[in-house]
């Protein structure tokens, strides 16, 4: 159905049931969150990463070594094997070999598509490694998907697709045709190609838009990482602009929830906003952050980026209508609980 006819869709009751889910990117930071809650609830889940340096590849052995223990806890209460319930395979979602052994040896049933060559202004730089691993890495997914019956996949995207958009809430139904940077045009082109494989061949999928997503584990090249570690560090923060720049800040517990909604209610083809609903301004984050660190920000202000925009902030009504999506933690609560993290992970000489 068109994304503006969404509201006449009733929600749908949950699957239930274990199943087999391939979690792309799950030594990363979203795809690490969602591999466990998996695990939690009981599903068996398998793993692809090629452990790529985009940031500290130390941080994803750790994401991994943290499922790993999660797995043997989960087997020794239900009588299993950690191995029956976790597998890891380290490698590129692009290595034909490498994935057919996978679904053969595996057969998931449903996919978290949770892998992607992150952040904005490296795609800038390196365009043609953010095609490969986004949109190919898609692409390789959606294929794998039809020839081995995965009807169900869950892909993320971004609200980088919304560009320059004016609008105060971001909403599904805007035109998201004018992608600013390399790494928004491979997102949005992932949502399009998935559009095409629902359509030829009858996949059941939705594509998730996150906004700014933060908590413990979060990616050190994000801001709300940076700022928390530099203020427990006594660091220096680089501020762009007045701070008057507002971002729809979502604590990773919320995006997990949101991720295993929709991958429990298949509808036909959906493209999805997952954000907290509403923005926060940078000013009004660092004030957090000095609160619950208990320690003044050394800021070092400077010149606004260009082409980074002035605000984002997600409609979320779509993901409460077909979800039953709300978002339950709070700004001063994620950002209480984010720091409390830095300080538990902390070492001598900084952050663990
Ligand atoms: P992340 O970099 O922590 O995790 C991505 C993981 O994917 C990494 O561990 C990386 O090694 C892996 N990966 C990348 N290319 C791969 C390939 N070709 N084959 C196998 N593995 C590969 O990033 P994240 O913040 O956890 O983001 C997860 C997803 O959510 C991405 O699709 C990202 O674009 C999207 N997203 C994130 C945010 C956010 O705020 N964190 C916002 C919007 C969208």
């Amino acid at each position: 159905p068109s994304p503006h006819l969404w509201s006449d869709i009733p929600i749908l009751a949950p699957h239930t049931g274990q199943k087999t889910v391939l979690v792309t990117g799950a030594a990363g930071f979203i795809g690490s969150h969602v591999a466990e809650a998996l695990l939690e609830r009981g599903d068996v889940v398998i793993v692809v990463d090629e452990m790529n340096d985009y940031y500290d590849v130390s941080i994803k052995e750790g994401n991994l070594d943290l499922l790993r223990e999660k797995a043997k806890k989960i087997a020794q209460q239900t009588n299993k094997m950690a191995e029956d319930i976790l597998r890891i395979h380290v490698g590129d979602i692009n290595n034909e070999t490498m994935m057919r052994s996978i679904f053969d040896q595996h057969t998931p049933q449903w996919i978290c598509h949770m892998a992607a060559r992150a952040g904005v202004r490296p795609s800038i730089d390196n365009p043609q490694l953010y095609a490969k691993a986004n949109f190919l890495g898609t692409m390789s997914m959606l294929e794998y998907s039809r020839e081995y019956n995965v009807t169900n996949l869950v892909i993320s995207s971004s609200s980088s697709v919304y560009g320059e958009s004016e609008s105060t809430y971001f909403s599904e139904a805007e035109d998201v045709n004018e992608p600013v940077s390399p790494y928004a045009a491979t997102k949005r082109s992932g949502e399009l190609l998935s559009f095409t494989y629902h359509k030829l061949y009858d996949l059941k999928i939705t594509n998730l838009r996150f906004f700014t997503v933060y908590g413990p584990r979060g990616r050190p090249d994000m801001a709300p990482y940076k700022f928390i570690s530099q203020v427990i560090r006594g660091g220096v923060i680089e501020q762009y602009g007045d701070g008057t720049t507002s971002r729809d800040y979502t604590y990773i517990e919320d995006i997990v929830d949101g991720v295993l909604r929709a991958i429990d209610r298949p509808y036909p083809y959906e493209i999805i906003n997952l954000g907290k609903g509403s923005g926060t301004m940078l000013n009004e984050f660092i004030l957090l952050v000095e609160k619950h660190v208990g320690k003044k920000a050394n800021i070092k202000l400077m010149p606004a980026q260009p082409g980074d925009v002035p605000f984002t902030n997600a409609d979320i009504s779509k993901a409460k209508m077909l979800l039953g999506y709300s978002s339950k933690v709070s700004i001063e609560e994620g950002v209480r609980r984010t720091v409390l993290w830095f300080k538990n992970t902390s070492t001598e000489d900084g952050i663990a």
